[in-house]
């Protein structure tokens, strides 16, 4: 039987993107079908959603969804079902998902994404007439309070549902004034409910009602029953521990394959690795670099004290120095953005910085570098170490979260038994940054051990397949223990 799952999520490509999420549940799709899982996805009507639905048409109305009117559009993303929360007054502006053009968020994000989990509460429930789901499988705090939806306040009969964390730092904290705006039932307002430090926690929500919580590696969902990765909800992961899963995010093979994207000066593959010379050259081009014989490396990121940029902004000076370049792509924090204009400006011809959000670039970074930067302080899962990998840029990280479970270090008894697929780092100080630095400066001059690592990394699977038969498992058994 196939099973019905209804994915709820703020971002999904190619339709809508901020970060690693949007690949994941764009990709989520797919991964599944193979399993006799057709799932839908569920978004929020934003203008650049709208404008690029394609072939649509509304399909329900909500004369009031918590005070805004809305309707339900049912198109296609990729070649799977999709459906839309259109709703004018609270999705139709110029800006990001989130925020405004500035990155300041959105005052009435408490709503807007309130109004979201109730229709997909809705939905998942069987209340829109010609929809029904067996599963309802939210995505972050933008989804979070569709299980309490589903839980205190159902239109029909709540199926069950899943919380997936992608990114236990964003919870989405709300006061308490916005909880009579919700409809839900008095009682809903308790400890084991929505009520968090006095106000609404929208992950807290979602993940004290889910059935099963998952999220996007092992070794996160261990490192989340810990205060430190936790962030406040380490208590409620520890007593929900039973249920929680770490599934490895996939990669999308057919936007990210070497071999065939479009994006590449010159394609290749891990047999054809000296054609990667090509990209690296118009990379040292597009940012202005001299060519050396030291490796290129690359950052793709946002700029945060996450991705751990201050500590690569303190050794920079040292990257520069031994004899390594880079170059980089990312956006975020503005005194990063200023500190990493500085370092190029004092660096001319070994440090390249492009401020922005570039798709394409972040395709000819991964061509075309030698080595990927990945200092995260944590990092869920992580997937352009996994891009790294996939294009033989080979990935740097600190070992946590999903860097730790996807790269393997290249001790020396791994590059002897041809394992070694990056190199890993311990705690992020600028200290064992730089150490990781110069270990990587020493393995690329050993052009047959570096070779062998690209290769290796290469050569291991990241797609989804493991990870979308993880997810069905998962659907089949709380159906089974429904
Ligand atoms: P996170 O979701 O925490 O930002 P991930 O590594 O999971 O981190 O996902 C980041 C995704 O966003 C990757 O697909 C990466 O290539 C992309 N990305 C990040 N910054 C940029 C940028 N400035 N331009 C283009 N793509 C970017």
């Amino acid at each position: 039987m196939t099973i019905r799952v209804l994915s709820i999520a703020s971002e999904a490509v190619p339709l809508i993107k901020t970060g690693g999420l949007a690949d994941v549940a764009g990709a989520l799709p797919g991964a599944v079908a193979q399993h006799d899982v057709a799932m839908t996805t569920f978004l929020p009507g934003y203008r650049a959603v709208m404008a690029n639905l394609g072939k649509a048409r509304a399909v329900h109305t909500w004369p009031s969804l918590l005070g805004q009117p809305a309707r339900l559009i049912k198109g296609l993303i990729g070649a799977n079902p999709l459906l839309v929360l259109d709703a004018p007054g609270l999705f139709q502006r110029d800006g990001g998902p989130y925020g405004d053009a500035t990155g300041r968020d959105w005052a009435d994000n408490g709503l807007r994404f309130a109004a979201f989990a109730r229709a997909a509460a809705d939905l998942a429930s069987g209340a829109v007439r010609g929809l029904t789901f067996d599963i309802a499988h939210a995505h972050d705090w933008q989804a979070g309070l569709t299980g309490a939806f589903l839980r205190f306040a159902p239109a029909g009969k709540a199926p069950p549902s899943i919380m997936t964390i992608h990114n236990m730092a964003f919870q989405g904290h709300f006061p308490r004034t916005l909880f009579p705006e919700l409809g839900l039932p008095e009682e809903a307002w308790a400890i084991n409910g929505v009520e968090y430090h006095g106000g609404i926690g929208f992950l807290k929500a979602g993940l004290e009602a889910a059935w099963a919580i998952t999220t996007v590696s092992p070794t996160y969902a261990t490192e989340i029953r810990d205060p430190e990765f936790g962030m406040g909800l380490d208590g409620l992961i520890r007593t929900r521990q039973g249920q929680v899963h770490g599934i490895v995010n996939g990669i999308d093979t057919h936007d990210w394959n070497p071999a065939s994207d479009p994006n590449l000066a010159s394609p290749f593959t891990a047999r054809t690795l000296g054609r990667r010379a090509a990209n690296r050259a118009a990379l040292e081009a597009e940012f202005g670099l001299e060519p050396g014989a030291g490796p290129l490396f690359v950052v793709i990121s946002r700029l945060t004290w996450q991705k751990g940029m201050d500590v690569l902004l303190d050794v920079i000076d040292h990257l520069a120095a031994s004899g390594a370049r880079l170059a980089m792509l990312g956006s975020g924090d503005k005194a990063l953005e200023a500190g990493f204009v500085g370092a190029a400006s004092r660096h001319p011809g070994r440090v390249g910085v492009r401020i922005g959000y570039d798709e394409g670039l972040s395709h000819r970074l991964q061509g075309g570098g030698d080595a990927i930067l990945v200092p995260s302080r944590f990092e869920p899962c992580g997937l352009t170490q996994l891009y790294g990998l996939a294009y033989g840029c080979v990935p740097v990280v600190a070992r946590t979260g999903g860097l730790a479970d996807t790269v393997i270090d290249a001790n020396l008894a791994a590059v002897a038994a041809g394992a070694a697929t990056g190199i890993q780092f311990g705690a992020v100080t600028p200290e064992a940054l730089a150490e990781a630095i110069d270990r990587t400066v020493a393995l690329h001059s050993q052009t047959t051990v570096w070779q062998a690592i690209q290769r290796a990394g290469m050569k291991s699977d990241f797609s989804w397949g493991r990870s979308g038969k993880a997810y069905a498992d998962l659907y089949k058994s709380l159906l089974e223990a429904r």
